[in-house]
Formats: C-alpha cells, structure tokens, sequence
C-alpha cells in the first residue's frame, strides 16, 4: 500500500511532508520548520509520527525537530555528514542506505548542492522522493555549499527516477520560478501553460507542490541545461552540460 502524503505549510514560504503508513499507522515527518503546525496535522489525522527524516541543517528545515521529537519519540534520521550540524541523530544515513516506515522502504540518495550534506528520500513503492531544496518545483536550490558540477549530478541522479515520481519539495517558490524559467525557454508550451497553473493555483491559495517528476523534465530549466535548444537559447551551443547549469544558476541568483 503507497504511502499517504500530506503536505504541510511551515513558516512563510516552507512546507514539510507527513508520509504516513496506513497498513502499520507508522508515519514519518519529512523536515520540521516549526513544530506547531506539524502537530496539529498530525493530531487532525490521529496520527502519530514515528520517524522524522531531515533533508538537510538549514534552519527552516530543522528547527522544530527536538520539540517535535521530545513531543513524539520519533526516530530521528539525517545525513551522516551532517550530524555535527543537525539535532541529535537516532540514526545516520548515507547514499543507498534505507529507512523503513511501516511496510514502506525508502532510499536515501545525497544530493549535495544547496549544501553538501543534503540527502533525499525516495520511497520507489510509493513513486515519491522528498527533495526539500535539491531538486523544487521549476527551480533547484541556490549553491551556498557546493559546486554546479555537484549539483548538476545530484539533480541528474533525481532525473533518472520513474517521470511519475512525486516530488515533494521544500519552498513554494513555484511562482517567481516560472517567471525566471520564461526568460530561458519563452517559447517552451509546456513551460507556458504550467506557469499559467501555477498562478491559477496561487491565486486560489493552493499548494503548487507536489509536482511530477515528468513535468520538472518538461519545464524546469535546471533539468534541462543538456538540451541543445536550452544551449542554444543561453548562447552557449557547444558548452558543457555542467557549464550551462553553472550559467542558468548564475542568471537566477541575479534575477
Ligand atoms: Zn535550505
Ligand atoms: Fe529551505
């Protein structure tokens, strides 16, 4: 049985995910911005959370994960790399390693970029991945850590899952993502109408995440930096796949 994934607001711009086993009634928090909000849509369900899995040690991620955990006796699960910048760890994990929620098996994948330690979890029998600010909806995180190369890789091993793939991200930064993704690709018809539903869905107060996997590989310039009409587009026919994405990731810190 998938799990059952509710996306929760955090903050002002965040969201965290309860990914929750319904077979088991095991539940994972997926980042902790804050506790509040998490508790009562854990306690709106009658859910309990079990397991809190940590993408990675910014603030907005993990600040409410020891008053979550206290609350809760969850498991707490982040980067091995991380764990002198993380709250206390119950477990360390690395590429490859799984996490067990109830009856569901996640994979962790690092994906350093955004900083070096940052990891997803990808859930294959679920088809989701929680990819906070590796891989976002019509975006990817800025580079504070790593370099494009890294980056450019973490996102192609993101790529390469199923296209249903359900991508839980970590901001809703959709909106200004697509106003920047237009200035690469104005004339990309998938990119054009997404953008439109997107404001659709802002405009009526909705969530723009999660998103298909298949419809970033579409429309999200990041995951696109390969293609020769995106060279193109950028002035860069002929570069390197790595030197396109560092030019787009450049383009966007500026725009
Ligand atoms: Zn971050
Ligand atoms: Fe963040």
């Amino acid at each position: 049985m998938p799990l059952e994934i509710v996306t929760v607001p955090c903050l002002t711009d965040n969201y965290a995910y309860l990914a929750h086993d319904a077979a088991t009634g095991a539940t994972a928090v997926i980042d902790v911005p804050e506790a509040a909000p998490i508790v009562n849509a854990l306690h709106a369900r009658d859910w309990h959370a079990s397991h809190i899995l940590i993408t990675h040690h910014h603030g907005d991620h993990i600040d409410g994960v020891k008053a979550l955990a206290a609350a809760t006796g969850a498991r707490v699960i982040g980067a091995a790399a991380d764990r002198h910048r993380l709250p206390p760890l119950t477990e360390e994990v690395r590429e490859g390693d799984t996490v067990r929620v109830g009856m569901s098996i996640g994979r962790v994948i690092e994906v350093p970029g955004h900083t070096v330690g940052h990891i997803a979890f990808h859930f294959p029998d679920s088809g989701v991945v929680f990819t906070a600010d590796s891989l976002m909806a019509l975006g990817c995180g800025r580079l504070f850590e790593g370099t494009p190369a890294q980056m450019w890789e973490s996102l192609g091993k993101l790529a390469a899952l199923p296209p249903e793939t359900l991508v839980c991200s970590g901001h809703e930064y959709t909106q200004s993502n697509g106003r920047f993704a237009l200035t690469i690709e104005p004339d990309n018809p998938a990119l054009i109408s997404r953008v439109k539903a997107v404001a659709e869905a802002r405009e009526m107060g909705r969530a723009t995440v999660p998103s298909r996997l298949g419809e970033e590989l579409d429309t999200n310039p990041f995951l696109r930096a390969n293609l020769p009409e995106v060279k193109r587009s950028i002035g860069m026919e002929g570069a390197t796949d790595v030197a396109c994405f560092a030019e787009i990731r450049a383009r966007k810190d500026r725009f």
